[in-house]
């Protein structure tokens, strides 16, 4: 009987690799599953991790400390030749000029039309809740939002990738 043992990176690399069906428009489509955001998720180093992110990891070696977008508006896709990095901000214009905020079916964290708030700043929120003493009236109070938005990112009802 053997120990279960770390995927080791060349198995992950497998994975990743079994995880895309390339498709004609050069996307290379996630087919496992995604975040509620729409993009698609991967086991990495024992924890999800978004799929994009991953595959920008794998192509150039470095972990992005940007944003990874895509070229494509394919948030599936995974095909580093569709991938940029940009910051937040890049983000945010993107999809304005995309008018993604028009879609009703992505309401999910920051591409939810009445949210204020950027991932960044939701991740903050977890971490500062999660090290205690603060309330979440408080922390809506500090980042300008209600309590009850502080209590969807906290149980990670939005902002869920
Ligand atoms: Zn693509």
């Amino acid at each position: 009987m053997t120990m279960p043992k770390q995927a080791s990176y060349a198995e992950h690399l497998v994975k990743f690799h079994a995880s895309y069906n390339p498709v004609p428009s050069g996307c290379w489509e996630w087919k496992k599953s995604t975040f509620l955001s729409g993009y698609g998720a991967i086991r990495w180093e024992g924890k999800a991790e978004l799929a994009h992110r991953v595959s920008w990891l794998i192509h150039t070696g470095s972990i992005a400390s940007l944003w990874v977008l895509h070229r494509c508006d394919n948030r599936r896709c995974v095909n580093p030749q569709h991938l940029f990095l940009g910051t937040g901000a890049d983000n945010n214009r993107d999809m304005f000029q995309k008018n993604r905020w028009k879609k009703k079916k992505d309401q999910s964290g920051e591409h939810n039309p009445w949210s204020k708030l950027t991932q960044v700043q939701a991740e903050e929120i977890r971490s500062i809740y999660a090290s205690g003493g603060v309330s979440m009236k408080k922390l809506g109070k500090r980042f300008g939002v209600s309590n009850n938005a502080i209590c969807m990112i906290v149980n990670r009802r939005t902002y869920a990738s």
